[in-house]
């Protein structure tokens, strides 16, 4: 007998049904684990390790780490097996994940709202200087980290930095990740609401429990009440974003599912107002989304952006009212465009109270142990307790007198870090890169802050806002896809056919009012070495060719 025709409708149904009967999504039954990393989070709880740590490897010694903890659970306390030196690019792909390993650390300190105390960071200088060989670097999520970290110091540094607030917890690992904030919340003159509650809420009720300590894979959040939309809310996770409601006045509008990596997608309004003192509900609802819908089986497709791609905005919002908030959410407006291009707070600005808050550049995020202390004292000695990081991997410090600001200015400049930088300077960031990464192709922090110079030597007299951004290999850490120019670390081939350290280019990527990815320009792959003229050629051409007003983008 022949079979009965069916439908495309019945096919199209029949096919999305079979792609996602074995993505491993807990909320319809699949809770055998379907990869490694399923595995061990199941066999125990990320959270966990730190126990053996402190009293087990501390005190073993690095070989008596069992793997499923050195290159799976220590995440969960911030801790990554750095690159061994001297392997170069082109074995990255080759090795196994225990040939790169080096037998010491990097270790992330989690700064949510990228809040930080005079006292919080003397600790973090200190603990580098002591440490950490001296190395400190400023993230692009408002983080710092250090390398060099032995397993041996561990329990020491937690007690140096929990002493004063400070915290490693959940800084990597497959959970809710640092809490991005606006760093001028509170302060601004400008603001239209101010996060920094809802910040501290979802810290204090869900950051190390146990009830979101196994995600399918990292979740990021953003919360900003800021009018510059300060936070890159477009490739969060999950994000807040501060609006004025006509009838019901300031709060945040919900974005959902953005995330760069190798799959870039940016997040989804629900079209839903969200009151400050609802945010932390409603962050546990779309978390708890995550952990129950979310893909498991691939961790390619284990990002929320993947279960956002299928469901959409509606579906997502319904699941959330529907099953995890057991209730409506209100209609909300749209955020008005960002007040400014550069969202970085850089400069001298007078605060909501009279004082002055003063963004500064350090290159690429490259900072020391002792250059932090010095800030510390730099801020402390001008009358400021409060310093903030930025997600540009730049710094703030806060409620500087009137009457202090020239000083405090000129000392930031006495340690090269400039408080009216070139754009080059301002809008230039690196991930880790080759040095300490052990997916990295190519180097990445000196080669940013070298074309710093080459183009501040070459190009003095341009001012346009412009962002470079480096990474050493194909993932997203310095956010290539929404850059300017994006420049992504690939091997190539030199003129001379010998393969080289370069960097595919990606153009014209942004966020802010037109969000887009850059083009990869097909083709478009320049030698480290030709970088600061292939940058320069660019830039000359953009001046010559823009009309009034035209943004880089466009
Ligand atoms: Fe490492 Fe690649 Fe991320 Fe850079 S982009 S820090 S090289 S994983």
């Amino acid at each position: 007998m022949a079979a009965t025709p069916e439908s495309p409708a019945a096919a199209t149904t029949r096919r999305k049904a079979g792609r996602h009967r074995g993505e491993g999504q807990w909320a319809v039954g699949h809770h055998t684990p379907l990869n490694g990393n399923e595995q061990f989070k199941k066999d125990d709880d990320g959270l966990n390790v730190r126990t053996r740590i402190e009293t087990i490897y501390a005190k073993s010694g690095f070989d008596s780490i069992d793997p499923n903890d050195l290159r799976g659970r220590m995440r969960w306390w911030g801790l990554y097996t750095q690159r061994k030196p001297g392997i170069d690019g082109g074995k990255t792909a080759i090795l196994e994940p225990e040939e790169l390993d080096d037998k010491y650390f990097m270790l992330r300190v989690r700064i949510d709202g990228g809040r930080l105390s005079v006292a919080q960071l003397r600790a973090i200088g200190e603990v580098s200087e002591q440490y950490a060989r001296g190395t400190a670097d400023i993230t692009d999520r408002q983080n710092i980290q250090l390398h060099w970290i032995r397993i041996e110091d561990v329990p020491a540094i937690w007690e140096k930095l929990e002493a004063v607030g400070l915290s490693t917890t959940e800084a990597c690992g497959d959970c809710p990740r640092v809490i991005i904030g606006s760093p001028v919340a509170g302060i601004a003159s400008d603001e239209i609401i101010d996060g920094t509650p809802a910040v501290d809420e979802i810290h204090e009720r869900y950051i190390g429990s146990k009830e979101f300590s196994n995600l399918p894979r990292k979740f990021k959040t953003a919360i900003s009440g800021s009018p510059v939309q300060d936070v890159v809310h477009e490739i969060n996770d999950v994000a807040f974003v501060g609006v004025v409601h006509p009838e019901h006045g300031p709060g945040f509008d919900l974005w959902v599912g953005g995330g760069l990596s190798t799959n870039p997608k940016l997040a989804q309004r629900l079209g839903t107002w969200v009151p400050l003192d609802e945010v932390a509900d409603v962050w546990a609802g779309v978390v708890g989304i995550f952990r129950d819908y979310g893909y498991r089986r691939l961790r390619t497709r284990a990002r929320l952006k993947f279960l956002m791609a299928d469901w959409g905005p509606e579906k997502f919002r319904q699941v959330l009212e529907d099953e995890y908030l057991e209730r409506k959410l209100v209609d909300g407006p749209a955020p008005e465009e960002p007040v400014s291009r550069w969202r970085d707070h850089i400069g001298v600005h007078r605060q909501q109270d009279g004082r002055f808050y003063v963004g500064f550049a350090p290159r690429v995020g490259r900072v020391d142990g002792t250059t932090l202390t010095k800030i510390a004292e730099l801020a402390g000695a001008h009358g400021s307790d409060r310093l903030r990081t930025t997600v540009e991997q730049k710094m703030i410090v806060l409620d500087v007198a009137e009457d202090q600001v020239d000083s405090l200015v000129a000392g930031l400049e006495a340690l090269d870090f400039q408080v009216t930088p070139s754009p080059f300077r301002r809008g230039t960031m690196a991930c880790t890169g080759i040095e300490f990464c052990k997916l990295a192709i190519v180097e990445t922090k000196g080669r940013g802050s070298w074309l710093i110079d080459e183009l501040e030597r070459r190009m003095p007299d341009f001012q346009e806002p412009v962002t470079i951004n480096l990474n050493g290999c194909p993932n997203a850490c310095a956010r290539i896809q929404v850059a300017d120019i994006g420049l992504k670390g690939q091997l190539v081939l030199d003129g001379e056919g010998n393969q080289v350290e370069g960097y595919q280019v990606h153009l014209g990527g942004a966020l802010g009012l037109e969000p887009g990815f850059g083009r990869k320009v097909r083709g478009l792959k320049v030698t480290a070495d030709e970088l600061p003229d292939y940058v320069e050629r660019v830039l000359r051409n953009f001046d010559a060719q823009r009309t009034d007003g035209e943004r880089f983008a466009q």
